[in-house]
């Protein structure tokens, strides 16, 4: 049996065109278009290709980006005052500052400046508290793409057994409330958890998010299981002084078990800028005190 292939780049295609579509209904009702406030600090290559990438699809998808590039030695209280401008500007219905910030700034007191209701990467401590209380609020991005594709291949996940690997505040953790949410019965695995091959065995869903290569073997799977792969890995490939991407699972040893597995690259990876733009309009209608059909 070959496990299905999860196929989030297609998945995110149909999720930014349904975007697209509310986008143009949010223009026709308030009269302006949902906004998408992204600020860069500093030359990261891998944050500017990202935040290049992020203005692109959020043009794309009809809404406003603004793009906000300073540069690396920016101090933080010029940044505090970009962003509670931010906070203020009406055209503007999300905020995305990129991490990581330069080493003499506090992400967490940037992060904390940002009016949750703009919060659309969802690391405010708001955010994280109203998503650990069931309230509604912003979901990080890579996470709430982790459930759309669980959601899409399995329909109801209730009463599975479902093993987040990994406890960062930005997939691990959101990870597992947005299971425990859809009523799983959630284990948390880490650096520190014994035994961890019997206990991804007992899992009906992995979410695999710990950044080493592959490290998620085919006897660690229960047959059948659904498996995500968050890890996200440059590796040396066969050809000499080239590299590849690979995950946190051995994709093709889980194929021959699973029941359904992402790829990497072309599973999750493609999910996280298409659910920030959701999460943008979402933030703009609600801002704008408009109900959002679907
Ligand atoms: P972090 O480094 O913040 O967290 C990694 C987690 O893995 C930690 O909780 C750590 O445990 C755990 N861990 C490390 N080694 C082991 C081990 N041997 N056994 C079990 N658990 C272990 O990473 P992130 O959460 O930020 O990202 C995880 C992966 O996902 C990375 O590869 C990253 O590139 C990728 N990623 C992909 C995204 C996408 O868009 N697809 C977005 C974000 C991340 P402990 O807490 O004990 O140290």
């Amino acid at each position: 049996m070959t496990a299905a292939i999860i196929d989030g780049k297609a998945f995110a295609a149909t999720l930014r065109a349904k975007v697209g579509e509310l986008a143009a209904a949010f223009e026709a009702k308030a009269g302006r278009k949902a906004g998408l406030a992204v600020v860069l600090v500093g030359e990261d290559p891998a944050s500017q290709v990202y935040v290049r990438s992020k203005g692109k699809q959020t043009v794309e998808a009809g809404m406003a980006s603004f793009e906000h590039r300073l540069p690396a030695e920016t101090a933080e209280a010029e940044l505090l005052a970009l962003v509670e401008q931010l906070n203020t500007d009406p055209a503007v219905d999300g905020i995305l500052v990129q991490l990581p910030l330069p080493k003499h700034m506090d992400e967490q007191k940037v992060i904390s400046t940002i009016n949750p209701d703009k919060d659309v990467d969802g690391f405010h401590v708001i955010s994280a508290g109203r998503l650990a209380v069931g309230q509604q609020g912003f979901v990080p991005c890579t996470p709430l793409g982790c459930l759309m594709l669980l959601k899409d291949r399995l329909r109801s996940l209730s009463g599975l057994d479902a093993v987040v690997i990994g406890r960062s505040n930005i997939v691990g953790k959101p990870m597992a409330q947005l299971l425990l949410a859809e009523s799983c019965t959630v284990t948390i695995a880490h650096s520190r958890t014994q035994n961890l091959p019997e206990v991804v065995r007992r899992a009906d869903i992995v979410v695999a998010a710990v950044g080493r290569p592959e490290m998620v073997k085919a006897d660690w799977i229960k047959p059948g299981a659904c498996v995500i792969d968050v890890g996200i890995n440059r590796v040396p490939a066969a050809e000499e002084g080239k590299t590849r991407l690979v995950g946190d699972v051995d994709y093709a040893g889980a194929m021959a078990v699973a029941g359904a597995v992402t790829p990497v690259p072309g599973g999750v990876g493609p999910m996280t800028i298409a659910v920030l733009l959701r999460n943008a309009l979402v933030a703009a209608y609600r801002n704008a005190g408009l109900a959002l059909a679907a």
